[in-house]
Parts: C-alpha cells; structure tokens; sequence
C-alpha cells in the first residue's frame, strides 16, 4: 500500500528541495546553484525485443546526466517497472553529489529500462541490454559516460554492455562499464563494495554513540547486492542480524539468522520464503523493530510520513538510494535516530568502481587487500566531513553531505566558468 505522500513524491521533487535547503547554508552564487537543477543531457530510447514466445515488445529506455563538471559521469543502470525520466533524472543528481562526496572525479548520471526481468528469461534479459546498450552507444564511454549495476542488475549484463560497446568500437574497450566480471577487467571487492561500505560508515557512527558491533542487532530491508553484503559484513563485525526481507516479505528470528544459508537459499529459491524455523514479518513491521541498526537497501520512499514514527533502531545506514522521504526525515530527527545518508552510506559502490575504472585504464590490477583499505580510508575520511559540517552548522547528516556534494560541484563550476 503506498501512502498519499509517497503516490505525490517525485524524486525529482526531492532533489530539488534538497538543492534548495544545502544552498540556504552554503550561501553561493544562486546562478551556480540554477545549472545544478536541470540535467545536462537526457536520452530516452525505445528498446524492441524479440520475446521467446516471437512476440515482439517495446522496453523504454533512459540515459540521464546529470552533471559532468567534475568530471566523467557516472553512475548504474537499473531495470525495473516503476523507472521513468524522473526517477533516473533524480538518480542521476544524486550520483552527482554522491561522488563528489567521495572526492572522486566522476560526474553523475543514471539509466534504466521500464520491464520486470523478474518475468523475463535470461536470454530475453540479454536481448534487452544489448538493444538497450546499441541505442545508448554514442552517449557512453569511458571518458564520458560510464555505467555500472543498480537495482536487479548484475556483472553479467555488465559484461554484454561491454560486449556489445567492444564489438560496434572495433576492440576491448573494458573502461566503459564497471561492476563487471573479474575475467574482463573487473575489480577485486566490487562485488561487495557497497555493502562493505555501509558498515564501514556504521562502525564510524557507533564509535561515536559508544555502541559495540559485537552483539548489536541489526534489521536489513532488502536482500540484493547491498542487502546481502551488508548483512554478511554486520555479522562479520560480531552484529546479530534479526530480520532480513525482500519486496514480498520478510523473515524474523530474534536469535539471529544465519546470513550464508539464507544467501544460498535465496539464490537457489529466489524467495525468503519457506526458510526454517524463522517467523514471517512484513516490511513495516521489520521497520519497526526495537534494534540497534536499520539498513534500507531496497528502493525509495521506503521509509515515509506514516510508518516513519514506528521506528525503533538508532542508527539509519541508507543502503538504497532515497529510501527516506523529507517528512520522514523530520520525524527521525526529532526522534534522534542517527541517519547516515545514502550519498554517504552507500558510496562504497561508485568507490570501488571509480578504483575499478582506473585499473582498466591503467590495464594494471590492484589486489583485494589493496582495494578494501583505500575504500575503508575514503569512506571514513568523507564519514568525518559529513559529520563535522553537520555539528558545525547544527543540521542534520543529510544536508551535511548534500552541502558538502552540492559545495564541490558548486567551486568545479565557478572555476570552469560557463561555457562559451
Ligand atoms: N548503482 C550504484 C549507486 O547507486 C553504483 C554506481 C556506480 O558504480 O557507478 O551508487
């Protein structure tokens, strides 16, 4: 059921706002702030798909980007039925801020295909990126554009993405995605990078509000690429994960649940449902239960106006992005939940992309051990900032990182000056 607020809120709505609110305290030129609003280029594509049953469907198809500044943009492509040129659009600005965060020199951008490939065969889902890729070619590439998964995307559309840009370019061009296979150029700790760097940035609240990992609680919204590593890393850190769920439900058990069979029964089964000796929860009531830490990994506007008051966790590590909707915010400010904002939280992703892209570049290939500790450095060094701006100027995480992503973009475009 989705609330009235939730039905209104665009996310393009919310990126605005939120420009708005982190330019009040930054105090800049209001003209550097107004290119910030629009997205410098959007394509929308029509992708035609042979099915396997010879019917032929047309997927649509969307490349945002929204700020290239910095420098390249960059940023995943998420297939699901709820994408449309606004949700990309406020993806992609939030890509833009997320890695200028993260200090790295990449722009924002965002793509997705509208289609449920929950419904779709393997080889129809192949079909479909390869169309999609062709259609988007001219707008991508490893100095201009370069995407990456997101929501029910994977290492394998990455490599036919990168396939398909090789066989139309003439030869291996592995820079222009990442988050691909290790065997054509992908990096060691991507597949985790997101996941890992949320705990990285939820051991760094806890050391600040005295609370031990080791034996804390901790409920995981969504069980993707971020769920599941986040879950694996808490428990790595000694946290005891009490609930897990995906879009059809969850699973409860107070004991804690074995995070690695849960893994493999969910790639073998493809549902939560049906694991031993665990209680049935719904997604609300996962929100609501008394724990130490609450990671949202699954899509936005999880957390809104009317279940937003039931939660009970007292750290937030935002794994998705825009799970939290503005009044929701309001509500867990005042109910003094430490919420550490996607832009932050879940930048270990376009982290380690960011080191993967360099590797390709370089055609040389750094080590696990390597990657996981420039990642640790970079995520606590922008946790550190985030948090400072925020005690400085007595405003909440988000803006905090909103004025620190918004600040760099901000000082990169003044000193560009606008062209021509
Ligand atoms: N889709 C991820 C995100 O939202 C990763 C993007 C990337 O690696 O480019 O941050």
């Amino acid at each position: 059921m989705h609330s009235e607020e939730q039905k209104r809120l665009n996310p393009l709505d919310m990126v605005l706002a939120q420009i708005d609110k982190a330019s009040r305290y930054l105090a800049c030129d209001p003209n550097l702030i107004e290119k910030l609003k629009h997205a410098e280029r959007s394509l929308m594509v029509s992708v035609p798909v042979m099915m396997d049953d010879g019917r032929l469907k047309v997927f649509k198809g969307f490349r945002v980007q929204h700020n290239t500044v910095r420098g390249p943009a960059k940023g995943g492509i998420r297939f699901h039925p709820d994408v449309d040129l606004d949700e990309v659009t406020a993806l992609a600005a939030w890509m833009t801020w997320k890695c200028a965060v993260m200090n790295i020199p990449f722009g924002g951008a965002k793509g997705g295909v509208e289609c449920n490939p929950k419904e779709m065969s393997i080889r129809e889902i192949e079909r479909l990126t390869r169309r999609f890729t062709a259609e988007i070619l001219s707008f991508i590439g490893p100095e201009k554009d370069i995407p990456a998964p997101d929501v029910n995307t994977n290492a394998q559309i990455m490599a036919w993405m990168m396939d398909t840009y090789s066989m139309q370019i003439g030869h291996s061009v592995p820079g222009v995605v990442t988050g691909k296979p290790i065997e054509i150029g992908g990096s060691e700790g991507r597949s985790e990078a997101t996941g890992r760097g949320v705990v990285f940035t939820i051991l760094e609240a806890a050391k600040r509000m005295n609370l031990r990992l080791d034996g804390a609680t901790a409920a995981i919204q969504g069980f993707g690429n971020v769920g599941a590593s986040a879950a694996k890393h808490l428990c790595r850190e000694g946290a005891r994960i009490t609930a897990v769920s995906t879009s059809k439900g969850g699973i409860y058990c107070d004991r804690g649940i074995d995070i690695q069979a849960l893994q493999s029964y969910y790639k073998k089964n493809a549902t939560l449902a049906g694991f031993e000796g665990y209680d049935v929860i719904t997604n609300d009531e996962l929100l609501h239960l008394p724990c130490d830490i609450l990671v949202p990994a699954a899509m936005e506007n999880s957390i809104h106006k009317d279940n937003a008051g039931g939660v009970r966790a007292r750290i937030i590590a935002e794994g998705a992005n825009g799970p939290v909707t503005p009044i929701a915010d309001e509500i867990l400010k005042d109910k003094g939940v430490f919420v550490i904002p996607d832009i932050l939280a879940n930048a270990g992703g376009v982290t380690v992309s960011y080191f993967e892209w360099v590797q390709d570049l370089q055609n040389y290939f750094w080590n696990e051990e390597e990657i996981n500790e420039k990642l640790k450095m970079l995520m606590v060094s922008a946790f550190k900032k985030v948090v400072n701006i925020a005690e400085e100027n007595k405003v909440d995480n988000r803006t905090a990182a909103q004025m620190l992503g918004i600040g760099r973009v901000v000082e990169a475009t003044r000193v560009r000056g606008l062209y021509p």
